[in-house]
């Protein structure tokens, strides 16, 4: 089986996006696997700190490994916004994929530093794991937006320029870059959310030298999807539109079946609206 290394490196040939979605249980795990599994498709499952906490660090990576193994299937895991040195251990300890480091928030040179200690930890354990980090914050969570997130930069003039990016990879020597480029964490209510800068992401993709990954996919256009996937996005992450539909899903549940106590009876109603989800967003950014 390929790498998630070598797999990045494909999508980015075949002008596609891998897509990355997270999951707090075993519902959603088995929407996003049995979705990509039916359109034959590479996948990440994204666990945050929050996530993994509920599920358990080394627990989440057994339960994405033991699919890989028993399918033989290219899924794998990455530990998504990690804040501290100490977590990310912990991640790499138990056998992710894949850890972000996010110091969005701290001054430039800080992020470089802390960003720099997460690399080296890695490549002294020794392990193929791949390491991004976050330029520009967009906002922390993944929920419904009534406004902006306070803080996030998505004006032009506050997001990443070339110059910041190829300082900061040359600099931390990180596999992956996830800068700003007019995304936010989270989904505004009843509007989709704000432009993408297409131009940026193409001259950042250039400037950075790695792949590009783009967070706080959940609520954008699907043809913003389209041009910023063939301006150099090869990672795309979904959240929100997972939470908003296994919600959903276990309303509609509960309410059909006033009398039901047995949760693998309500739960596929979960499982069922998750996928529709991730079938239609596998199916964009994989050109399907
Ligand atoms: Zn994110």
């Amino acid at each position: 089986m390929q790498s998630l290394r070598e797999i990045i490196s494909d999508a980015e040939q075949k002008k596609v996006a891998i897509g990355h979605f997270n999951i707090s249980d075993i519902t959603a795990l088995h929407a996003i696997f049995e979705s990509a599994q039916e359109l034959s498709v590479p996948i990440i499952i994204g666990v945050s700190e929050g996530e993994r906490e509920f599920i358990g660090t080394k627990q989440a990576v057994a339960l994405v490994k033991s699919l890989r193994e028993q399918y033989d299937y290219p899924i794998f895991i990455n530990a998504d916004h990690t804040y501290s040195l100490e977590k990310i251990k912990e991640a790499v300890d138990a056998g992710f994929d894949a850890v972000i480091f996010d110091g969005a928030k701290l001054p430039i040179e800080e992020n470089i530093k802390k960003t720099k200690e997460v690399v080296e930890y890695v490549k002294k354990s020794g392990k193929d794991v791949l390491v991004e980090a976050e330029i520009g914050y967009i906002g922390a969570s993944s929920k419904l937006l009534d406004a902006i997130p306070e803080g996030a930069k998505i004006e032009e003039k506050d997001l990443p320029t070339e110059a910041d990016v190829k300082k900061f990879v040359q600099e931390t020597g990180i596999d992956l870059l996830a800068p700003a480029v007019g995304n936010i964490h989270g989904m505004f209510k009843g509007a989709p959310n704000p432009n993408l800068q297409i131009e940026l992401i193409k001259n950042l993709r250039d400037a950075a030298g790695v792949p590009l990954v783009l967070h706080g996919g959940s609520g954008i256009k699907d043809e913003q999807f389209t041009e910023a996937i063939k301006a150099g996005i090869a990672i795309v992450h979904i959240n929100t539109e997972i939470r908003v539909a296994w919600r959903k899903g276990i309303e509609t549940g509960l309410s059909a079946n006033k009398d039901e106590i047995a949760p693998y009876k309500i739960l596929p109603q979960a499982k069922e609206e998750i996928k529709k989800v991730v079938l239609q967003r596998l199916k964009l950014f994989n050109n399907i």
